[in-house]
């Protein structure tokens, strides 16, 4: 049988022995794709729903010396589908930047929802701050300048322990473990922690160089075997892997 070949269940005539029979010219693919240029023009074209806003302030953050730190748009939608479909009310996000990622969650978050927002940099959050303020969406952000291990802490202390329904990783690479064992204290059961970069590239495939592939691998070897959580690795972006507190 040819590789692309897949198998259809068809009845039996005779009775209810299944059989099977080969579509030889299938384009299906039992793995997920490579995306060319023009696959990811088409995959854009047909569901991309970017908020203006949202556009415009990827179009600020290109100019960025470091506008690869954003998610990618299709990647900011994807999370916002995520945060309606398990209703969240409560959210924290783990490094902000220009706040693409921040408003993408707040759009999606009910009125009365709230998103802690963590980062170190007055300068990189200052350039998302108006987008948020024009889209309506201030009101439900808090953002917290600091080393987020600091602000989880102080989360914890304050008695917000399961009480989180969403949080997005996405700052230090080294530091994801250490926000992970934090984070699941703060998440509900049932709530969903999202990391971001967790295929890096392509480099955690291959024989580490750095330490930040090295804590990337060393972090996916552990989800995997992590019985505290449901797991999906979802190759979007850079790779988004969805952790839900069982
Ligand atoms: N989520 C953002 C987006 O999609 O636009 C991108 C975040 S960027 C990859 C990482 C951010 O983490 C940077 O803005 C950096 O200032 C912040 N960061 C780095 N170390 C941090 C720390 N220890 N605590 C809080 N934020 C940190
Ligand atoms: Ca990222």
């Amino acid at each position: 049988m040819k590789d692309n070949a897949i198998l259809r269940r068809a009845t039996d005539p005779e009775g209810s022995r299944l059989h099977f029979q080969p579509f030889p010219n299938a384009t299906m693919s039992t793995r997920t794709l490579q995306i060319d240029d023009a696959l990811y023009d088409y995959l854009l074209n047909v569901s991309l729903r970017e908020h203006p806003l949202l556009t415009e302030l990827r179009a600020v953050t290109a100019k960025h010396v470091y506008s690869q730190m954003q998610i990618s748009p299709e990647q900011g939608q994807f999370m916002a589908l995520l945060v309606r479909l398990c209703g969240v009310r409560r959210a924290v996000e783990i490094g902000t930047f220009t706040g693409y990622s921040a408003l993408s969650v707040a759009l999606a978050l009910p009125e009365d929802g709230k998103l802690i927002a963590c980062d170190i940099s007055e300068e990189f959050t200052a350039i998302g701050r108006p987008f948020w303020q024009r889209a309506g969406v201030a009101g439900k952000i808090d953002l917290r300048i600091g080393p987020a291990m600091a602000t989880l802490d102080k989360l914890l202390s304050a008695g917000s322990a399961g009480e989180v329904d969403f949080i997005f990783i996405d700052a230090d690479k080294g530091a994801y473990d250490e926000y992970y064992e934090r984070c699941l204290q703060l998440i509900r059961q049932g709530g969903l922690i999202a990391f971001d970069n967790t295929l890096w590239g392509g480099k955690v495939a291959h024989a580490a160089a750095d330490d930040d592939t090295r804590a990337i691998q060393a972090l996916n070897r552990k989800l995997h075997g992590d019985e505290r959580i449901d797991l999906s690795l979802v190759p979007i972006g850079d790779g988004l892997t969805l952790a839900r507190k069982r």
